[in-house]
């Protein structure tokens, strides 16, 4: 049995169904013998009812000790199940074999095996009914009267064509918890798949950093927040500088590892309401939200200090530097002012020496060490 049909066949709740359909056969067979027994014969009523009474002692164990087992230590058993039925209906045929009809009763039990989709259990059912039939043959003189030749061919088809019937529900059942199971994984595997796509078009791939058009989308929110509830919004710009000679000097694979190095930095630093970019190129982006100016100072000058002072092997244990431009956003403005003024303030500090960050509104530099 695969996984899923497993799952199911512990989760379910038949079981304790089926245990109360034992309780109440055995409820509804006793009285029922009893008085089909006493208007059809003229038998003597103390061996009825002593025959009765073994019957009802021996199904009230079988049935009891199940349900103890199930109730008392969580136990289900199909074969049990099985078992209990054959048990019933054995103890029914042998209490009634005049009655023509009443083996049929075997397929009941042969019905319960199908309950746990599994074909071994079903052919368990129909051998057990097979060998208790005929040694409930042997056994009764009165059961022989009653099942003629023609009896026995029509009970034993009887007994196929239900086993058959199982055979089939069975097997359609396992069809439907397959077809359930692949159709459930192929939606896990699509939403996997949405979500690493939905990732992947947000993020820079090099740098694990958002990418430019995640940035613009965002921006432009963060914009209309500020417009409405005045929400505090800096823009940083930030460059690596000399980065070309990075690349002619030691080659684009340190270039791209110095680029992951300087964002594992920006990362590290810049706090969770904080938005970090690779703005395309040797360029970063950090947008600043719920913060004043000078603390959104203090991280990139933390940003730019750390870089300054960190060497890399790669570079002959030189370290790379940032070029900062930081803005405030001033509300009306727009994006394209903040954009300018970020632009304009790290243009001024390339222009001025590099490795330093330039604030427009506070209109002074900061100097690295
Ligand atoms: P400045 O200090 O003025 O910023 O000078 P710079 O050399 O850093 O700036 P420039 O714009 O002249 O050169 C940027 C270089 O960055 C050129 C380009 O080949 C390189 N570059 C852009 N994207 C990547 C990348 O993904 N990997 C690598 N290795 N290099 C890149
Ligand atoms: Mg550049
Ligand atoms: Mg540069």
């Amino acid at each position: 049995m695969n996984h899923l049909l497993l799952e199911l066949a512990n989760t379910r709740q038949t079981y304790r169904k089926m245990l109360n359909l034992y309780w109440l056969t055995l409820v509804l067979t006793i009285p029922l013998e009893f008085f089909i027994h006493r208007s059809h014969s003229a038998a003597d009523g103390s061996e009825l009812l002593g025959t009765l009474i073994i019957q009802a002692l021996g199904l009230t164990a079988v049935t009891g000790s199940t349900e103890m087992l199930y109730r008392y230590r969580k136990f289900q058993s199909d074969d049990l199940m099985i078992i209990a039925g054959i048990i019933y209906a054995s103890s029914i045929i042998y209490v009634n074999p005049t009655i023509g009809i009443v083996p049929a009763i075997y397929i009941f039990p042969i019905l319960t095996s199908v309950l746990s989709f599994n074909k071994n259990r079903i052919l368990l059912a129909f051998s057990l009914v097979i060998i208790c039939f005929t040694g409930l043959f042997a056994v009764s003189p009165e059961l022989r009267i009653t099942m003629q030749p023609m009896h026995l061919v029509g009970i034993l088809f009887l007994y196929v064509g239900v086993t058959i019937i199982a055979f089939n529900i069975s097997n359609s059942g396992i069809e439907l918890l397959n077809n359930l199971r692949s159709a459930t994984e192929a939606k896990q595997e699509l939403l996997v798949k949405t979500v690493i796509m939905d990732k992947l078009a947000k993020m820079d791939a090099l740098t694990d950093l958002y990418n430019h058009k995640t940035f613009h989308e965002y921006l432009e929110k963060l914009i209309e927040q500020n417009e409405r509830n005045h929400l505090s919004l800096q823009l940083a710009i930030m460059d690596i500088d000399n980065f070309k000679k990075i690349n002619d000097t030691y080659g684009h694979w340190v270039g791209d590892v110095m680029l992951q190095r300087v964002a594992n930095i920006i990362k590290e630093t810049v706090t969770p309401n904080d938005f970090a970019v690779r703005y395309g190129g040797e360029e970063f982006a950090v947008i600043f939200t719920e913060k004043t100016i000078e603390q959104s100072l203090r991280i990139v000058e933390q940003i730019r200090q750390r870089l300054a002072v960190t060497l890399h092997p790669e570079l002959d244990s030189q370290a790379v530097t940032l070029s900062i431009g930081l803005q405030d956003y001033v509300k009306g403005d727009g994006k394209e002012a903040l954009f300018k003024g970020a632009d304009a303030s790290l243009y001024s500090a390339k222009r001025t020496g590099k490795n330093k960050t330039v604030v427009q509104t506070l209109r002074s530099d900061h100097k690295g060490a």
